[in-house]
């Protein structure tokens, strides 16, 4: 049986990557999905991607888009409404989007801090707040689940303001779930560790000679996307019925080897 029927869930950062892997795997639970990003050519044709697969499953799953810059709070705002109209209502939240750029502390730009705090933070604050006001409203039992890194739990060079966004959205994430538990409305978070995915790509060809990104992970592999969309999976999902404020780490075994020479 399928764990989020009928759940109307809004994934953001869902045109590729980790985003559109938690997607599928939502669709494939029974859950209606609203995609967002501000990919707008990529959106369309992921979202008919993945209505034709729901149609080969023989599912009635609905595919939603909204076209959304999360830097600009302006577009946030209009894109909370859109997709709240859309259905009347949303369970499961999930904040995926996310930026980053490798580059040494004294060499990051104001303009690139501010941007990489305002996708990876602001908009998480911002989106889930609307969000969280319309589920206490309409007394809806909802689950949000944000998209932590293992960079958000410990630091690492050449990545400050990734790193600060991501500690952040943790406790974000602790603090959110502490404010909305009398309403039961549940907040998690995951921190992946290295995942095979096209940000992950972009940051290895940043980066200058052979990164090692395997070398301290204990599992001697990348994660998969879908490794990742498990933990969303699992966090939104009523088998989580009494956890909130957590961050699940999926990552191989990388912070646990923290101290590892
Ligand atoms: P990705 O670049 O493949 O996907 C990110 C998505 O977010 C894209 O579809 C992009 O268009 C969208 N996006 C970016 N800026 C946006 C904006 N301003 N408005 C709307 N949409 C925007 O990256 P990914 O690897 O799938 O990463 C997804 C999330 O996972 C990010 O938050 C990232 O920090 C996090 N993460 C990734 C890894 C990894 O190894 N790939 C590890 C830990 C955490």
């Amino acid at each position: 049986d399928v764990r989020l029927r009928g759940k109307r869930a809004c994934i953001t950062g869902s045109a590729r990557g980790i985003g559109l892997g938690i997607a599928e795997t939502f669709l494939q639970e029974g859950a209606y999905v609203a995609l967002l990003d501000y990919r707008a050519d990529e959106l369309v044709q992921t979202a008919e991607r993945l209505r034709e697969a729901a149609r080969e499953r023989g599912s009635d799953v609905e595919v939603a888009t909204v076209v959304c810059d999360l830097s600009v709070p302006a577009q946030v705002e209009q894109a909370a409404e859109a997709v709240w109209r859309t259905w009347g209502g949303i369970d499961l939240l999930v904040n995926n989007a996310g930026i980053a750029q490798r580059e040494a502390f004294v060499d990051i730009p104001l303009a690139r801090w501010e941007k990489i705090i305002d996708v990876n933070l602001n908009a998480t604050f911002q989106l889930s707040q609307w969000m969280a006001r319309g589920m206490i409203a309409e007394g809806i039992p909802g689950a949000i689940v944000n998209m932590a890194s293992k960079n958000g739990l410990a630091g690492s060079a050449v990545l400050a303001h990734y790193n600060a966004s991501k500690g952040g959205v943790v406790l974000l994430t602790q603090s959110m779930a502490v404010d909305l538990a009398p309403h039961g409305i549940r907040v998690n978070a995951v921190a992946p560790g290295f995942i095979d995915t096209p940000l992950d790509r972009e940051l290895k060809e940043q980066a200058t000679g052979t990164l090692q990104l395997t070398a301290r992970t204990p599992m001697g592999r990348l994660g998969s996307i879908q490794e990742v969309a498990n933990a969303f999976l699992f966090l939104a999902s009523d088998e989580a019925s009494y956890i909130t404020g957590t961050t699940l780490v999926v990552d191989g075994g990388h912070l646990a080897n923290a101290c590892d020479l």
